[in-house]
Order: structure tokens, then C-alpha cells, then sequence
């Protein structure tokens, strides 16, 4: 177990006149108010306390401003977009913030290898844009995605509505650049198909949510564009339904998204989203199915393959399919708010599980009969990727119900629902990481000796403990 070796933030005072001379002065933000927009999540759960905003602008200045932090056992806490959902972002204890957000160079196009070089402050929509501009796809993509930054992905191992075809953020990498704990550079940038010349380190990194080192860059694997994409939205009676229109679609069409709704994420986002309610007839659940073609016209007709034999089998009660680009936009807009509306139905107190694909009909069934047990009215709004097995199993307080006191009780809830996520051999984080929110269920969940290892390759790599301390591990 690492013990803290810090000093207290703040105690040496020209330590910010140092970092100044690395990273020049306008790049270091100690006022309270110019640092607001860095120590806010998205949750508005863990608010942030730093010493100060430090922005440098190259790799270089990364590598010096941990060779210093280093020297001095100064804690430091990477950051992205800042979009983050478990405060793995926010510092805890005056901190130093590492704002990766200058690093926003795209080094290097190769539509001819199917890959691109970027540095790790480039926000993901502009990762998306840039492949587009040269006839390629790049296929990571979450709602987040004006904000979050590609360090920030990769560090998250994000997850997103393309997993089922393309796989998460680290199945998107081929090379990483990383300024490590005493600021050496491991410089890993190929774009290289085929490298096996022993441990991939990259992997590492990814998924350790800023705690073993700085992305500083990295480079990711293009696809050819597909030349058709289309959607469907699918009205249907159970989530064991839904599963059995995954198969038969998996069968006989190039599915990309797979993604579960249940009605009141319908009535939810029509109230407060302005969104239409794609089918006429009401249904206790929906999917929103997106598949894409090599042929023009081949995404649509395979849906169409697919719904037709799926009505035959009366696996579902009824389905649209979307007829333009702007009709697949407003289903993903639906499907896109369906967080952000829960706030204005309450308190919410939310979960991001993964289960076998197969055990997604008892999760559903065992938790919702569990957390009606402990707070009668609670109204479940299950929704996700359910193709890949996650779901965000968010529960919004019973109409009329004290906010405060719903919220309350999120430790309560959340050990029901893990309880029965870890019995069904599933996990308690599915794509948004551990950060702080999940630090101390870690041992619980997680097999000893995996846990023992973490330890061991946290000490190798930053033996003073100054990267992102708190999150992920225990100190
Ligand atoms: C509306 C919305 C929708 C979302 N949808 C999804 C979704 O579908 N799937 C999903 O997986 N997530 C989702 N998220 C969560 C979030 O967008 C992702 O976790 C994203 O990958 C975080 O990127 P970021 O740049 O904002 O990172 P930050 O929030 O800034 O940081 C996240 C973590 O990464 C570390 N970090 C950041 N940059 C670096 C770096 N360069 N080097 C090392 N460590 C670093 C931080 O220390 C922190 O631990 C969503 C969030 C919102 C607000």
C-alpha cells in the first residue's frame, strides 16, 4: 500500500514562480475565480480544491513540470475536458491541476495507414472532424464528446455507443506518448499494426485514469467511412426481447449501436427535451439499433431485413426507421438527454454496471424488485448500452419525495444494486472509471491479487505517489 509522501500544497511559495518559468505566467491560474471552470464537474458531486491551474503547452513543459513536481513531492491531478463522471478529474486537496487542454495539436494525418496523431488536449469531436475531412472514421463517440479530450479518453478507457462494433477507447489506440511520474517520456507514438517486441506498456496507461503517467499524445486507428449509415427506433415488450433482436440483428446487418430505452426516458424527454416521440403506440421498452454499409442504400434495407423477421417472430410490437439524416439525429438526441433530463425530474442516484449479455433480464427484474423494497416509488430509468451489456441504471426519487433525503441514501442503493451486479458476475464500473466516487468499493469487488498488482505497478511507476493521489487506489 503506498503511503502519502507530500508535502502540503502550497508550502514551498516559489513553487508557482517555478512553474511560471516553464509554463510562462499567463498559464498558471491561482485566483479562486479564474480557476472555477477547472474545480466544477459534471455532477456537481465533488468539488475541487487546488493550489493552482497549471496549463502547459508542449510535452516538454509536461516532462518539466513533473520532473519538478516530482522534486518538490508535489501532487498533481491531470485534467481534459473535465467532463469526467466519477470527480477522477477534481482535485482533493489543493492539488495541483495538470490542464492537458493546450496540447491541442493534430501532429499528423495518414489516411493511407488508417491513422492520426494527436495530442491528448484535442477534444474528440475535433478527432471525429479531422478523420472525416480525409474520407476516414474515427469511431469513438459520446454524447460528451464537444468537450472531452482524447487524453481524457484514453485515460478513462471511454466507452461510448460504438463499443459493440469498434470496442473501447484502448481498442482504438496504436501508440501512446506518456510524461511519467519523474518526467522521462515514453515515447510510443508508432502507428505500427503488428509490435511484438514485449510488454505492451500502452495499456497501462489507458484506463488508470491519470494515476501511472501524462498522455501527452497519441496515435489512434482510422476506418474507411461507411457509405451508408442508418437507425431504427423499436418499441418492444421486454429486455429479454430486446436481446433476441440483438442476435437476429448481429446476424443479418452490421449493427454499430445497440442502445435500450425504457418508456419513461420516453415520457422524460418529450416533457423536458422537446424531443417527438418517435412511434405512435406506447411500449414498456425501446431500442435505438444504428447499423452502417459498404453498399449505398445497404444499412436501410438490412434494418428492413431484419424488423421484418423480427415481426414475424413477434419479438417486437413496432418500429420506425430513420428516413434522412435529420430523423437519425433527433432518435440519437433522444436517446443523447436522457441523463440530463432526469435532473429536472428530481434528485437522481445513478449506476454504471456491465452484466453478461445474457443476465441483463434477471439484473433488470432482481434490481428493480430490490429498490422498490427500499424506497417504495422509486422510478427506475434504465437505459444504455445494452448491446455491450451496460446499462447507466439511474433511479430518479418517487414523485413528491425530498430530494435531499432521496440522495441521501445513494451509498444504501448503490450496495443493493452492486450487490447483485457482482452475484450475476458482472462490474460496478462499466465505462466511466473509479476516480473517487468507486476508490473504496474497489476492494470489495475486486479479485485480491489483481488489486495486490495495482499496488505494485502504482509504486513502480510513481513511488512518491504524486499522480492523481486518492483516485482509483486507496493511498
Ligand atoms: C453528457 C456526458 C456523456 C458522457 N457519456 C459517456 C459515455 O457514453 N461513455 C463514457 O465512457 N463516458 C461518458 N462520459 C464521461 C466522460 O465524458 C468520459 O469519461 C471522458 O472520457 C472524459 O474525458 P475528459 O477529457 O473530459 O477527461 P477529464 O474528465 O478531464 O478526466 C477524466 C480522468 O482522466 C484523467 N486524465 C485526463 N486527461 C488525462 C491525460 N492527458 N493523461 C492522463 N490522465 C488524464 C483525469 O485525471 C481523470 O482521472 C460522459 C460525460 C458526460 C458529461
Amino acid at each position: 500500500m503506498l503511503k502519502p509522501a507530500l508535502e502540503p500544497q502550497g508550502s514551498d511559495p516559489a513553487l508557482l514562480d517555478r512553474l511560471a518559468a516553464i509554463v510562462g505566467s499567463p498559464h498558471v491560474i491561482a485566483d479562486r475565480d479564474s480557476m472555477t471552470d477547472y474545480l466544477v464537474e459534471p455532477r456537481g458531486k465533488w468539488p475541487g480544491s487546488a493550489h493552482a491551474i497549471i496549463r502547459p503547452g508542449s510535452t516538454a513543459e509536461v516532462s518539466a513540470v513533473l520532473r519538478l513536481c516530482q522534486e518538490t513531492a508535489t501532487a498533481v491531478v491531470p485534467q481534459g475536458g473535465n467532463t469526467g463522471l466519477v470527480g477522477g478529474q477534481m482535485p482533493m486537496d489543493r492539488e495541483i491541476v495538470l490542464s492537458l487542454r493546450r496540447l491541442d495539436r493534430v501532429r499528423a494525418v495518414e489516411p493511407m495507414s488508417n491513422s492520426i496523431i494527436v495530442e491528448a488536449g484535442v477534444t474528440l469531436a475535433r478527432v471525429r472532424d479531422e478523420a472525416e475531412a480525409v474520407d476516414r472514421m474515427f469511431p469513438l463517440s459520446l454524447a460528451s464528446e464537444g468537450s472531452c479530450t482524447i487524453g481524457g479518453n484514453l485515460a478513462t478507457n471511454a466507452g461510448g455507443t460504438a463499443v459493440l462494433a469498434y470496442g473501447n477507447a484502448r481498442d482504438l489506440v496504436l501508440g501512446l506518448e506518456v510524461v511519467l511520474a519523474d518526467g522521462r517520456v515514453l515515447r510510443g507514438l508508432n502507428t505500427l499494426r503488428k509490435d511484438n517486441t514485449g510488454y505492451d506498456l500502452k495499456h497501462l496507461f489507458m484506463g488508470s485514469e491519470g494515476t501511472l503517467g501524462v498522455i501527452t499524445a497519441a496515435a489512434l486507428k482510422l476506418w474507411p467511412r461507411p457509405l451508408d449509415e442508418a437507425a431504427a427506433f423499436v418499441g418492444l415488450r421486454t429486455p429479454a426481447e430486446a436481446l433476441d433482436l440483438l442476435a437476429l440483428a448481429q446476424k443479418q446487418a452490421q449493427v454499430t449501436s445497440f442502445e435500450l430505452i425504457p418508456r419513461i426516458g420516453i415520457e422524460f424527454t418529450t416533457k423536458h427535451a422537446g424531443a417527438r416521440d418517435p412511434l405512435t403506440e406506447h411500449h414498456p421498452w425501446y431500442v435505438l439499433l444504428d447499423a452502417a454499409s459498404s453498399t449505398v442504400g445497404g444499412a436501410a434495407a438490412d434494418i428492413g431485413n431484419v424488423l421484418e423477421e423480427a415481426f414475424e417472430r413477434d419479438l417486437i410490437g413496432d418500429a420506425t426507421v430513420s428516413a434522412s439524416i435529420d430523423q437519425r439525429r433527433a432518435f440519437w438526441r433522444l436517446r443523447e438527454s436522457l441523463s440530463d433530463v432526469q435532473r429536472l425530474e428530481g434528485g437522481s442516484i445513478k449506476h454504471d454496471i456491465a452484466v453478461p449479455l445474457s443476465a441483463i433480464p434477471t439484473f433488470l427484474a432482481e434490481a428493480d424488485a430490490a429498490v422498490e423494497r427500499l424506497i417504495p416509488g422509486v422510478r427506475v430509468v434504465a437505459f444504455g448500452h445494452v448491446g455491450d451489456g451496460n446499462l447507466h441504471y439511474n433511479l430518479s426519487q418517487p414523485l413528491g419525495a425530498d430530494q435531499a433525503s432521496f440522495l441521501g441514501r445513494w451509498e444504501e442503493v448503490n450496495a443493493v444494486v452492486h450487490g447483485i451486479v457482482t452475484r450475476l458476475g458482472g462490474s460496478i464500473s462499466a465505462e466511466h472509471g473509479i476516480g473517487q466516487s468507486k476508490r473504496d468499493l474497489l476492494p470489495e469487488v475486486k479479485d485480491p491479487t489483481a488489486l495486490a498488482l495495482m499496488h505494485t505497478i502504482k509504486q513502480a511507476l510513481d513511488p512518491k505517489g504524486i499522480l492523481n493521489p486518492g483516485k482509483v487506489l486507496q493511498r
